[in-house]
């Protein structure tokens, strides 16, 4: 391809709205627009990267630290919206969402008999633990849903220092809605200090650590009051116990002990396809250095660079476009910068852009039948014969 049949056009700033520094080339180098649409050479790389992806050993070329697991693949980045659990040690990744940990059940201890105790203005946990001086993991936390399929009211205990997971939730009972006022009543319940005990009509799903947790503070069904001494079965039942709640950084890994480290990510891969626009800046993110992009052989979008310096006996410019046919047709992919610019315009845009070689025909290096070869990652020129352009970049491509 040649520069100018791209269009393409490279910036001195950084955008103003860049988050990270991948998306900042990215847009600098012109491949996408500061509103994140790709440009002509960005759509041309994102279709680079389809075809090697037809290639099974495609995820080995990335180059890209991914976190994954079956069915979906993630890039950590500090902009990314869905927050996934990885243990270092055995490498088990899932949305954080659905991530499952090791739970620590609390000492054993016998059953105690039910208490009521008055315990006005205290709507959340935290209230009620101060208020009763009990550490917030001998609580249970009340929460109220209705099914949308059904109308089916479902009422969930989890234990008070943990968080429930709707997605958890959704797996086991399907779509939900938080329950209205109305419902809540019917079902016995109060808003604030409810209980699964004496319920009417209503589905009880409950955490699987409840049924490990004795004499735990919860609802009394009424307002200002709550039951000290809770007990699964002794109590009430649940329909469903299963893992309901949402694991945070530093819980326990399920397969081997080491704890869980959170990550923001965007998605690279589903079972069932790329999303290479995240790709791309995952690419971006990983391969750059101070002067722009560096991307790696093959998921640059071009092998070379090639360029032509100005001249005044040696016509450099024909001898590029000779280098240009004869790279097409050793298969060596070349984005030709056949402009008429400065060089340092040019060696500036060849370092935004990040091809893996940039080969240069200047007039002097020309004279003694030779031409400037430099890998985009190393510092130096390499001089290279006319002759034996080819074959070098050949091997260096392996
Ligand atoms: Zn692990």
């Amino acid at each position: 391809m040649k520069y100018r049949d791209l269009h393409i056009q490279t910036q001195r700033e950084s955008p103003n709205n860049a988050r990270t520094e991948g998306f900042s080339f990215l847009v600098r180098a012109g491949y996408l627009t500061r509103e994140n649409v790709p440009t002509q050479l960005g759509e041309y790389t994102l279709n680079h990267l389809r075809n090697l992806s037809k290639d099974e050993s495609f995820p080995f070329h990335l180059s890209i630290p991914i976190l994954g697991n079956n069915n979906e693949t993630f890039f950590p980045i500090a902009s990314g919206s869905i927050e996934v659990a990885h243990c270092p040690s055995c490498k088990y990744t899932e949305r954080l969402e659905l991530a499952r940990f090791a739970k620590t059940p609390l000492p054993k201890e016998s059953e105690l008999p039910l208490e009521k105790v008055l315990t006005p203005d205290c709507h959340t946990i935290e209230a009620l633990a101060n208020f009763l001086d009990v550490p917030k993991e001998k609580t249970a936390k009340a929460l109220m849903y209705t099914r949308v399929a059904d109308g089916k009211f479902i009422f969930i205990v989890v234990r008070g220092d943990m968080q429930l997971s709707e997605a958890k939730l959704k797996q086991h009972v399907g779509e939900l809605r938080i329950a209205t006022a109305e419902e809540i009543e019917k079902s016995g319940a109060a808003a604030g200090y409810a209980s699964a005990i004496g319920l009417k009509d209503a589905l009880i799903v409950v955490d699987d650590l409840i049924p490990q947790s004795a004499n735990l503070v919860a609802g009394a069904n009424e307002t200002g009051y709550h039951l000290k001494n809770t007990n699964y079965e002794r109590d009430y039942a649940a329909e469903i116990v299963a893992d309901l709640v949402q694991a945070k950084a530093g819980d326990v890994c399920k397969n081997c002990g080491s704890p869980l480290a959170v990550f923001s990510t965007i998605i690279l891969t589903t079972r069932k396809e790329y999303i290479f626009e995240n790709l791309l800046l995952a690419l971006a993110e990983t391969h750059r250095d101070p002067k722009g992009l560096t991307f790696p052989h093959p998921t640059a979008p071009f092998d070379v660079y090639l360029m032509h310096l100005p001249f005044k006996e040696l016509d450099t410019r024909a001898k590029a476009e000779e280098l240009y046919t004869s790279f097409q047709s050793a298969g060596i992919t070349v984005l030709f910068d056949d402009r008429d610019e400065r060089a340092g315009v040019k060696f500036n845009d060849a370092d935004l852009i990040g091809c893996p070689i940039r080969v240069t025909v200047g007039e002097k290096a020309l004279k003694e039948g030779m031409v400037e070869l430099k890998p985009r990652t190393e510092k130096e020129n390499q001089l290279t014969s006319f002759n034996e352009i080819v074959e070098k970049i050949k091997s260096l491509l392996k």
